[in-house]
Formats: C-alpha cells, structure tokens, sequence
C-alpha cells in the first residue's frame, strides 16, 4: 500500500544520503586520479546475467550498495575510452576538471533550452562557443548551441539548410525533394540526416587521399540535370574525415556552395578541434564561409559525453527551421526573451536540453586556451612520431601520410582474420582497444589519438605485438 501521508518518499537529504554522497565523490575521485585507467572489455549478456543479475526491485536496495555493484560488475564491464591506448573509433580523453564539473552540472539539473530559465549557463557555455567561433574567424553575429552528437549537429544544420532553401524559392520547392552534395569521406550521419529529411545525398568522388577538392565538387554539380541542381540545399564539407583524418579542399568547395547560392555545412565533429593548433591551422582555410559548422567536445576536445558545439553565421535561419511554438511555450517568444537573449532550444532539433557545454566551458576557463593548443599539438606530435615509427619498421607500412591525428597502416601478410584475432587478442589481455578497419576495400589497421596522455612508447608496445 502506498503511505501518502509520507510526502517525502525519495525526495530527502538525511544522514543517509550524506554517506552516499561522499562515497560517490570518492567513486569519482578515483576513478579519476587512474592513470591509466584499466582498459576493460565488454561482458555478453549471459555473463552479465550472471554475475548482477536482476538490479530493480520493488522495495529498493541500499544505494551504497548498488553504486558498489556498478563499480565492481558493471563499470569493468565498459572499456574505458580514455585509456591512453584506446585508439578505435575516435576515443575521448576529458579533461579532470571537466569530469569532475559534470558533478556540478549534473547536481545544479539547470533547464538551459531558455534564456528564461538558465541564463547563467547559457551564458557561459555562449563563450565555450565563441572561441570556437573566433578560431574559425566566422563573423561576428555567429552563433550556436551545444547538442548531444555530431549526429544531431549535422541534422539539426542541415534542417536549417533546407529551411532557407525552401524560404528562397517562394513556394516552389515545397513538394521537392531537397539533395544534399556531400564530400566523398563524409560520415555515416551526414546519409542517416537525409534519411531523418527523406532528401537525397549524393556525394562527390574524393581523391586517392580521401579528400574532396573544390574541382571535383564543380565537375560534379555541373554533371548534374538543371532540375537536380535546383534541388541542392546544401553543400557537406568535412574537416577532418573519420577513417583517414584528412581535410576537405573547404576554401574551393566553400566556393562552389557560393556558385550554387547554397548552404555550406562543414562536419569537423572530430577534426576541427584542430583548428587551435597552429601546426595545421592552414589546412582549415576556408572554413570561415561555413553557414554552419559542427565540432565534437567529446572527442578531440577533451571534453566528457555528450557534447557538440553547432554554429550558425546567421542564427536566425536556424531559429526559423527549429522554434517550437506552443500556448505555453509563447512566453520564450516574446521580445524581451528573444531579442538578445539567447534561447538555445531554437537552434536545433530539441526542446529541453542540460547545459551539457558546462563541462568544455569550465575547463576552457580553468586551464585556459593556451593549454588547449598545447594539448592538440602534443597529440598531432605523438601521431608524426607514431607515423615514423610505423615507416621504420618492417612489418609494417603506413598507407597515408597522416595530416591530422589518424594512422593508417597495414600489416603485411595478414588476412582480415589476423588482423581481427590481434585485435581481439590485445583487448583481451588489457594492452589496447585497436579495431581494424578498411580503406579501399582492403583490411587495416587505424590509430586515431586524440589522447594526450597517449605516449609513443605506447605506440611502439602495440607496433610489438603486431610482429
Ligand atoms: C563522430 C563523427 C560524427 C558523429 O558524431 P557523434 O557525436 O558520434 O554523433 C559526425 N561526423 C564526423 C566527421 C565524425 O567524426
């Protein structure tokens, strides 16, 4: 039977709850002061029936007891992605004062979708943005939000895109299918957006390097019917692709957007984060016609999950695509609440959101820009001496001169079964996380680095167990 007369059922601060709060800080302290933390693999779902078991009952548990279940059979059970020698996918490597300000933020449970309700942090994560904004040398009165992913960054600028495309034809494009121009290596989200939009995406042959220039971009649209290139509401650059790490040709495809009267979106979710690094800086040039521009926190900026800052030149056109209206929601509508303030759920495809550029935001301010640049520069200087590594030994070959943080690189002899009983071999045995993947058809191996703490020694222990 539910007692009704105890209003404070879970809603209490007691004695109690002091001890859980303490022990979680503890938790985290440590889980933080781990270097390296243990690499960990995953369990399958009949081991982890096994060994946790059922965790919701109805009467509840002690929570000393369940935070010592997640630390002891569930946590070992998730591979630590900022293990110095984690190097799939595109790792993250957050920064201790960023983790440790997710408690704040996570605490203070701020709705920042409005001006109205959260100011403060708005404010403060508005700054996070600008810096980024100032390193693409966008213009001022550009502006952005954080939202949880690349994924959603890249669907939230392409639906502004289609906005203005459809706003400028007057009506006529209303029953038309839009078409997305993509760069050849743009990322698996860039086609799930034009499905989410069901537009068609059609992308532009990249070179032997992987990377699309502004020539290939033009040979391309003018390939395409009169029609068809009525229908382009965007242009997709990527600086930075996801496999290989190369920049797109941005100042000639920024170009043929203008030619086109298009939108120009660049995806740097992984690689503009290098736009603080002086050593690539130039490799960026022309990023700064961007419409919209997109870069992952949680990946190379040392930031923690989830987090990807989303800027617009003119927010307007996205506010046009992305406001919500409704009877209670009106009031964020009027003039005092929009004009200079700043309502970050109009900007993209969400309504309620936490103030997830807290985390990036007080470390930025912490640790200061500087430390950024010499962060991103000691993972670009880990990756030339990796990549020289890999030319020197002999049973390797590098198959790309690396320009960003990705090595890519073959074993020679190996079939895609050796390369996947390796990987699999040296998660197990907790030296690494290196999964294989392919590049023109063929097997390889990828170190993606955007680690700090990833050391070349570190490297050659891995190029060792690949002899
Ligand atoms: C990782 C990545 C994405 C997707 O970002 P999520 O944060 O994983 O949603 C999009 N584009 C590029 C280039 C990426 O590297």
């Amino acid at each position: 039977m539910t007692d009704i007369s105890k209003p404070q059922l879970m809603h209490f601060y007691d004695e109690e709850s002091a001890e859980l709060a303490l022990a979680i800080v503890k938790y985290a302290m440590e889980r933080i002061k781990m270097d390296p933390p243990p690499l960990d693999k995953p369990y399958t779902l009949s081991e982890l029936n096994s060994i946790v078991g059922q965790t919701i009952k109805p009467e509840g548990r002690n929570g000393l007891d369940v935070l010592r279940e997640f630390a002891d059979e569930l946590a070992p059970s998730c591979i630590s992605v900022d293990h110095p020698l984690f190097l799939s996918f595109v790792p993250g490597a957050p920064t201790e004062s960023s983790v440790l300000f997710d408690l704040v933020v996570a605490a203070s449970n701020i709705y920042a979708g409005s001006w109205l309700e959260g100011a403060g942090a708005v404010y403060a994560e508005n700054q996070a943005i600008q810096w980024i904004i100032d390193l693409a040398k966008m213009p001022a009165g550009s502006g952005g939000v954080f939202v949880a992913g690349g994924t959603a960054g890249n669907l939230s600028a392409l639906l502004a895109a289609r906005w203005r495309w459809r706003d400028r034809s007057r009506g006529s494009m209303d029953k038309t299918r839009p078409l997305i121009i993509a760069s050849g290596g743009s990322h698996s989200s860039v086609e799930q957006a034009t499905k989410v939009m069901d537009a068609d995406v059609l992308k532009v042959p990249a070179d032997e390097r992987g990377r699309t220039s502004g020539a290939a971009t033009a040979k391309f649209i003018s390939s395409l019917s009169r029609q068809d290139k009525k229908r382009v509401c965007a242009i997709v650059a990527t600086s930075g692709t996801t496999n290989v790490g190369v920049v797109d040709d941005l100042e000639g495809m920024a170009q043929q957007a203008q030619a086109l009267n298009t939108w120009f979106h660049v995806d740097g979710a992984y690689g503009a984060a290098a736009l603080c690094a002086p050593s690539v800086r130039h490799l960026f040039n022309g990023i700064e016609h961007a419409d919209s521009l997109i870069v992952d926190p949680h990946k190379w900026l040392f930031g923690p999950y989830d987090s990807c800052a989303l800027i617009y030149r003119n927010p307007e056109e996205a506010r046009n695509a992305h406001t919500q209206h409704a009877e209670y929601l009106d009031v964020l509508q009027q003039p005092e609440h929009r004009d200079e303030a700043w309502n970050p759920a109009d900007l993209a495809h969400h309504l309620s959101r936490r103030a997830r550029g807290l985390p990036f935001w007080f470390s930025l301010a912490m640790h200061g820009t500087d430390a950024y640049r010499d962060a991103m520069e000691v993972t670009l200087d880990v990756t030339r001496k990796g990549a020289e590594l890999i030319r020197n030994s002999e049973h390797l070959e590098l198959v790309l001169e690396p320009e960003l943080s990705v090595l890519v690189f073959r074993r020679s002899g190996w079939s895609p079964a050796q390369y996947q009983l390796w990987s699999d071999r040296i998660l197990s045995k907790g030296i690494a996380f290196v999964v294989p993947s392919s590049w023109q058809g063929e097997t390889v191996l990828r170190f993606c680095i955007v680690n700090p703490r990833t050391t070349v020694e570190g490297i050659a222990q891995i190029i060792d167990t690949l002899k």
